[in-house]
């Protein structure tokens, strides 16, 4: 027997958990997991010009493009001449270089 809660096991026969007052069940749930949230995401572009990141933040907002730049919020990289990197959903990469080509981001 488990307690739902907090779940500790109990021998058979007992029907209430000692610590919280749950009633047992004979197995615990199995752990619903949300795989929708880690969708791939590559890098299409890479950037240390602030200007550059939020111009393209709205045009790819325009487009309806999931995105995120990665390091873009960390000044001391920046200050360092690191890049910030776009990165969006593999399934959207393509379309999202095409912008940016078109944009004169790419080659
Ligand atoms: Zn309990």
């Amino acid at each position: 027997m488990f307690c739902p809660k907090c779940k500790s096991e109990y021998r058979e026969g007992f029907y209430k958990c000692a610590d919280c007052g749950s009633d047992l069940v004979y197995q615990l749930s199995p752990e619903t997991s949300d795989h929708s949230g880690d969708e791939e995401f590559v890098e299409v572009f890479s950037t240390y010009q602030q200007g550059d990141i939020s111009f393209i933040k709205s045009v790819l907002d325009g487009e309806g493009i999931a995105y995120f730049f990665q390091g873009e919020n960390s000044i001391m990289l920046i200050a360092a001449g690191a890049y910030a990197r776009l990165l969006v959903k593999a399934e959207e990469a393509d379309r999202a270089k095409e912008i940016l080509r078109d944009l004169g981001f790419l080659e």
